[in-house]
């Protein structure tokens, strides 16, 4: 506790790509919803896993692939208390969010039928949203989408309407990741529970990174979240699923490490969660994810809320004095993220062009989020997003480049 806020300093030392030049500018890394950068700690895990472990998990009986196994399952174990998950069988190493996504969309194949529905939100990523309609197309579900207001905030009397007996799947993000929006998730999944048979699916990809996660506590089904936006390399994720959940799914992937026998006349899966782990997971990765859970641990989730917080507060103060500047669902609780635009200036990649220029890294465009920017009839926004290593001067230094770029484009 504390020691963070004590030393920013001490936090950034630990993220060597913040020392990186842009050009003659240092890097303002403000582009953290995208992916967060690595600290140190996880960066050499990944390295020492394969200069020193490196073997196939769960097959071997030689060393190194039982020294591997080991800390795969370590891994695993420190993110089923990350989350709190109950039991470490129920955590399921993916390589993202989108992957754990379709997992749970193409699983769900044989519990849905025609006329059955499905419900998201306008606020979700195209990877809740696509894998939803895929298995509509297959089935012949039904998709319905809970609208929101022009304050970005989910409009939950619809949510009241749509549920039912025929609703098989609710899932919604946990917090926006082109407007930062947190999500009454726990409404969510009360009322779905009382007013349907559905299961809960929670995208969590952008909450993970900023907040406590309590899976038990959430009562959901499934919590899905990607490894590179909270600290740990790309190509890792998780999907939690409540053991009986989990089980009721078919398998995703077919192939090794997935099945228990294999015969020609039929063959038998795996238990939990190797069932969906077929062929060869990231196992550095996977033990990486580990490592970016204990950097987070040591710093603690309640000083990097706090910090992010109060960064959040300051950049929405600083940005509002440029002129014609407009942030998006201002007045929505959110985490993390503040999306803009400043009117009669261009598109959003003009201003990020020439913020780039000055060593600012942003988003601009959709964001994978095509329906929202359709809802506030846009085609992109600004959308800065904040890790816990930024600091107010990298804020300062945003607003003093988006002030040259309104001078320039307008
Ligand atoms: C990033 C993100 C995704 C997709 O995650 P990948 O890591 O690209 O698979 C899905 N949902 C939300 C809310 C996200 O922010």
């Amino acid at each position: 506790m504390g020691e963070f806020e004590m030393n920013e300093d001490h936090i950034r030392e630990q993220f060597p790509i913040l020392r990186e030049k842009v050009g003659n500018w240092p890097l303002v890394y403000l582009d953290n919803a995208a992916t967060s950068q690595k600290p140190v700690s996880v960066l050499d895990t990944y390295r020492s896993y394969y200069t020193a472990i490196n073997a196939n998990v769960h097959r071997g009986i030689h060393t190194l692939s039982q020294e591997a196994t080991e800390e795969m399952e370590k891994a695993r174990g420190k993110v089923q208390r990350f989350v709190n998950a109950k039991q470490a069988h129920e955590i399921v190493f993916t390589k993202g969010t989108t992957e754990g996504i379709n997992l749970l969309a193409y699983a769900f194949s044989s519990q849905v039928k025609k006329g059955d529905e499905i419900v998201i939100s306008y606020l979700e990523h195209h990877s809740n949203i696509v894998p939803w309609q895929l298995l509509c197309e297959r089935t012949g579900a039904v998709l319905k989408i809970i609208p929101i207001d022009e304050n970005g905030i989910l409009q939950l009397d619809f949510l009241d309407k749509y549920l039912g007996e025929k609703t098989r799947i609710v899932s919604v993000n946990h917090v926006s990741n082109a407007l930062g929006v947190i999500n009454p998730i726990r409404e969510v999944i009360r009322k779905a529970r009382e007013k349907s048979p559905a299961y809960v699916v929670v995208d969590g990809a952008q909450s993970v990174p900023h907040f406590d996660i309590d899976v038990q506590a959430l009562d959901c089904d499934f919590f899905v979240f990607s490894g590179h936006k909270m600290y740990a390399p790309m190509g890792t994720g998780v999907v939690y699923g409540k053991e009986q959940a989990l089980r009721g799914l078919s398998p995703f992937h077919g192939g090794g490490e997935m099945i228990s026998t294999c015969s020609f006349e039929k063959t038998t899966y795996a238990d939990l969660p190797f069932k969906f782990e077929a062929g060869t997971p990231n196992v550095g990765g996977n033990i990486a994810l580990g490592a970016a859970i204990d950097f987070m641990e040591k710093i603690g989730k309640k000083n990097i809320q706090k910090h992010e917080k109060s960064l959040l507060i300051y950049a929405e103060k600083k940005l509002l004095e440029i002129e014609n500047l407009v942030i998006y669902a201002e007045k929505a609780p959110r985490v993390g993220v503040v999306s803009f635009n400043i009117e009669n200036a261009g598109i959003s990649s003009d201003v990020g062009m020439i913020l780039d220029k000055m060593g600012i890294a942003v988003r601009t465009g959709h964001h994978c989020t095509q329906p929202i920017m359709r809802f506030f009839g846009i085609a992109g926004t600004v959308r800065a997003s904040f890790a816990l290593y930024n600091t107010k001067e990298e804020v300062d230094i945003l607003v003093e480049g988006l002030k040259k770029a309104r001078k320039m484009l307008s």
